[in-house]
């Protein structure tokens, strides 16, 4: 056992270590050689606070370098890396806190006095700052410490970080990722998307989910390619970074917005190689503008906090509009009734997973984590989803969102994929709500694309006509926009929250 994961990571460090790692856009820069002295220091700071290998570091900050250090002086500690979405608050952190019982935690200057009483009651930590500017009591730590620490070996299966899921569907659980969770899942993408040093990532995503955070940083440091490190997608600054990337990863959103300006075009990307999508169902309509604007196909892909990514369209070969692409090489998916009992080709059920990349259960959970998988190790993903004859992954919904009304269970995206297609409409969402006669009902709400019209009883007769009646939203509500959280997910929590009263 003389190796980890950080060591791995480092063996992919270029061999000039004065290489550019990242770059931000008020011109500051960092070389790989600033990754590893300052992971040093942070991992020998956490050291002297007295975390020791298995113990967990809580991270709520604002994304900055200092912050993506951090994250690798926890692993070169043999330490568990555990982010937090800044956007909790104080009741939140205190589950968070109490749950994960960290040795050390780490928040935003201005949060300070409130996580100290939060560590007080709850965990015993530690607690360091780390401004958005790369300063706080963290840094003044490290500042002294020495840049050449030993990293502590670690076994294929001793956790790198607990990553708490996005709570779309419920309240957030504990992801435990192992070592081999993480390199084996950024290797595989690094061969898969044709990472190279040539490469120049456009960073726009927040660091505390597993998209912005493995995803898109292991596969730059893998390859030791180099990133355009913005502190959050504000669209100009996306504009005036792509001529200097190669790759971009982002939700749909992000290129919803991109979009939205004629800025955005085929001269303004003809550096780029790739542009990646995931974390959230990608419109066949975003799909086919990119396209049609840029000469470029999105390449979606699907995963989870749980797993990484699990299914890819090819960087060669055919991007399939509405599909995830096949597994990854080394992940198998099948689809299963609620049984486990594997489904015919091409029946809708629920897709299961397994491989190297497939996490190692919910933190302090083992009931919650029996429950999602099989005996032969497959993890029950909660997503409907079915397997084409050519292997891709057609991403359906999610189990929880699936509406059962009268008996019938009924999809709601294929629902919203046919009001999306009607003139004036820019997006919905479909949602089950208690009904007294029928269990549940359906709902859409709906959101006009700006100065257009459209009527519910419009909407509800087009639906009427190419769909069963059960299928046929009672009611449409327009709103303004969908709630979505900072992955770009819609909340249908909070729709039915909102729509739960109407009948
Ligand atoms: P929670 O598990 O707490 O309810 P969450 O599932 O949204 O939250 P994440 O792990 O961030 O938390 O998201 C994983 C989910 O995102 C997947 O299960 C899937 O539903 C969705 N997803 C990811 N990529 C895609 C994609 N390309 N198309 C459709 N859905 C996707
Ligand atoms: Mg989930």
């Amino acid at each position: 056992m003389t190796t980890s994961l950080f060591m791995r990571l480092r063996d992919c460090f270029p061999a000039d270590m004065n290489k550019t790692l990242l770059e931000t856009p008020d011109g500051a820069w960092f070389s790989y050689r600033d990754a590893d002295e300052w992971s040093s220091r942070y991992a020998a700071v956490l050291h002297a606070s007295g975390a020791r290998k298995g113990d967990r570091v809580a991270v709520q900050v604002d994304k900055s370098p200092a912050a993506l250090f951090l994250y690798l002086g926890c692993i070169r500690a043999g330490l568990v890396y555990l982010p937090l979405n800044t956007a909790y608050q104080a009741q939140e952190l205190a589950y968070f806190m109490q749950d994960a019982a960290p040795v050390v935690i780490v928040c935003q200057p201005d949060r300070k006095s409130e996580m100290e009483e939060i560590a007080r009651e709850k965990s015993g930590s530690v607690v360091f700052t780390l401004g958005d500017d790369g300063q706080g009591t963290i840094q003044d730590a490290a500042s002294a410490q020495i840049t050449d620490f030993a990293a502590i070996p670690c076994a294929d299966d001793d956790l790198a970080a607990i990553l708490y899921t996005s709570g779309t569907t419920g309240k957030p659980k504990g992801a435990m990722m192992t070592q081999m969770n993480l390199w084996s899942n950024g290797r595989t993408l690094v061969d898969l998307w044709g990472f190279t040093a040539a490469d120049t990532l456009l960073h726009a995503l927040p660091i505390f989910h597993t998209h912005g955070l493995f995803i898109a940083c292991h596969c730059v440091m893998m390859s030791g390619a180099s990133m355009l490190f913005l502190p959050k997608f504000d669209r100009a600054q996306v504009i005036a970074a792509l001529p200097g990337a190669t790759v971009m990863m982002g939700v749909p959103t992000f290129y919803v917005r991109l979009l939205a300006g004629e800025d955005f075009n085929a001269a303004l990307v003809s550096n780029m190689r790739l542009f990646i999508s995931g974390s959230a169902p990608l419109l066949p309509e975003t799909f086919s503008a990119f396209h049609a604007r840029t000469g470029h196909y999105l390449l979606e892909r699907y995963g989870m906090t749980e797993m990484g990514m699990a299914t890819s369209n090819p960087l060669d070969g055919d991007r399939v509009i509405h599909t995830v692409g096949p597994a990854l090489p080394d992940v198998e998916v099948r689809v299963c009734d609620d049984k486990g009992q594997v489904l015919p080709q091409g029946e809708v059920g629920v897709l299961e997973a397994r491989g190297p990349n497939v996490f190692a259960g919910y933190w302090k959970m083992p009931e919650k984590t029996r429950e999602e998988f099989r005996e032969d190790g497959f993890f029950i993903t909660g997503d409907i989803a079915l397997i084409d004859d050519k292997g891709y992954v057609h991403i359906v919904g999610r189990a929880k969102d699936l509406v059962i009304s009268g008996g019938f269970n009924i999809y709601p995206k294929e629902i919203e994929t046919e009001i999306d297609k009607m003139a004036g409409v820019l997006e919905s969402a479909v949602i089950g709500v208690p009904h007294p006669d029928f269990g549940e009902a359906v709902l859409a709400i709906v959101v006009l694309q700006d100065g257009l019209t459209l009527t519910g009883p419009e909407i509800i007769s087009h639906i009427k006509s190419l769909m069963a009646n059960f299928k046929v939203p009672k009611q449409v509500f327009f709103v303004d926009e969908l709630p979505r959280n900072a992955m770009g997910k819609v909340q249908k929590n909070a729709l039915r929250d909102q729509f739960g009263g109407v009948f």
